[in-house]
């Protein structure tokens, strides 16, 4: 199946290329929440989080956390960084190769998550922690 992604990593699509090593690539956002917005991917292709090599993991975050370091030296110079992974269609996924965004902050951007915080009693919270942990992959 057609991927945009995989496209541009075969650079039959181009993209402003910021890092690329053998397994990741990191590329500007085409459409930026906020300027220097960048994408970090697996070049191999993975649609979602549990079609994702667990050893690619590392180095995703690992070079999201190089690109934080060079948006704050960089003339943009963020006042902070948000990091976001979209997981599917319900969590906003709309390029389902995965990809990890790094997301410069200033003040009053405009940029940010709605919800609203609850506070569940601890015999839930204790309840959910052991339903995820009975199924916690090795
Ligand atoms: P998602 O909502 O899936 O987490 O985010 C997909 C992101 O990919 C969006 O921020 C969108 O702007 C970006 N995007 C979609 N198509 C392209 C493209 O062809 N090139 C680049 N550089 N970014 C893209
Ligand atoms: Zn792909």
């Amino acid at each position: 199946m057609a991927c945009i992604f995989c496209d541009i990593v075969a650079g039959r699509a181009e993209a402003s290329v910021v890092h690329e090593d053998e397994q990741v690539l990191a590329f500007m956002d085409i459409r930026p929440m906020t300027p220097g917005h960048l994408l970090v991917i697996p070049k191999q292709h993975a649609t979602d989080l549990a079609e994702l090599d667990a050893a690619l993991g590392g180095p995703l975050f690992a070079t999201a956390q190089r690109l934080a370091a060079a948006l704050r030296r960089s003339p943009l110079k963020p006042a902070g960084i948000n990091l976001f992974l979209a997981d599917g269609v319900a969590a906003g996924q709309e390029v389902f190769h995965v990809h990890l965004h790094v997301l410069p902050r200033t003040p009053g951007d405009g940029w940010g998550l709605r919800g609203t915080f609850q506070w569940p009693h601890r015999m839930t919270l204790d309840a959910q922690a052991g339903q995820i942990r009975n199924v916690l992959p090795e």
